[in-house]
């Protein structure tokens, strides 16, 4: 009797670890859709946590900047309020796999609109059209544009379309990737890197953080649309989110936001672009 009450107990653990494994592997998503979802007032949204004026996760908790401010808006045109809204840090390099495995109904985090990124995720948008650029310490001189990177030593992220963009047009460039971009940042300030690039927006917020030690140079080199991105084939959501993104710009509320998170740091708005529904 002890010895199969024992063995049950034994089964039971391993068929717990097996379905705990399970969800593991699936990243312990949930299997209803973003509007099933949004339909119980709640919804899990990906955003960036260290981009001042982008995606910020404050020291008390709170959330700031564009990307924050367009998650809440088009949230709300799905029925969801701020507190049924949790955030969750989608880096760079994990954005996709987030999406795939239903660990995030939708992503806010400047992400751009591309083919390859269309293989395994839908986008909503463009929201915005942010440009590569560069970052240095304000004493430098001799980086005024990605022509001068020939031998430096320059950081971005892992999965970036700047950084894909340096390892195919400026091969010559020592590229190293991180996860994030607040670890370039810390590298660029102690001297380990002579510059640090990605999109003017992000750049912009940590130029005006860094009370002048640092400094956006140059033009913005690229175009970076700005999209939405939820879960490939979710036709009805992505309809959904890019109504919601017009509604945004229509009525004032996407320039309300521009102006309290972007344009803080000085940084001009740009027209707001033309959703693309591709
Ligand atoms: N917009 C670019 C991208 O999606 C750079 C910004 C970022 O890494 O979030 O890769």
């Amino acid at each position: 009797m002890r010895i199969n009450r024992a063995l049950r107990l034994g089964i039971g653990a391993i068929a717990l670890t097996l379905a705990t494994a399970t969800a593991t592997a699936c990243g312990g998503g949930s299997d209803n859709s973003a509007l099933d979802n949004a339909k119980g007032g709640k919804l899990t949204i990906g955003i960036k946590f260290d981009q001042p004026g982008v995606g910020l996760r404050d020291k008390d908790g709170t959330y700031s900047g564009f990307d924050v401010e367009i998650a809440r808006y088009v949230a709300e045109k799905l029925g969801v309020q701020p507190d049924g809204i949790t955030f969750k840090e989608a880096p760079s390099g994990q954005r996709e796999t987030l999406i795939e495995n239903g660990q995030v109904d939708y992503i806010v985090a400047s992400y751009t609109i591309n083919d390859a990124r269309k293989q395994k995720v839908d986008f909503a948008g463009p929201y915005y059209v942010a440009g590569q650029s560069l970052l240095v310490r304000s004493d430098n001189t001799d980086i005024n544009g990605p022509d001068d990177l020939k031998g430096k030593k320059v950081c971005s992220v892992k999965g970036s379309t700047p950084a894909q963009n340096i390892e195919k047009s400026y091969p010559d460039t020592q590229l190293q990737t991180n996860d994030t971009y607040s670890l370039c940042l810390e590298g660029l300030r102690a001297g380990s890197w002579d510059a640090l690039t990605t999109d003017d927006t992000i750049l912009a917020g940590y130029a005006a953080q860094s009370n002048g030690a640092l400094k956006v140079v140059g033009k913005k080199f690229t175009e970076e649309p700005y999209g939405i991105g939820l879960k490939k084939g979710d036709q009805e959501l992505r309809d959904k989110v890019n109504d919601a993104i017009e509604a945004m710009i229509a009525d004032g509320s996407w320039q309300k936001a521009f102006d309290k998170t972007l344009g803080v740091s000085g940084y001009q708005a740009p027209e707001a672009p033309k959703v693309d529904r591709y």
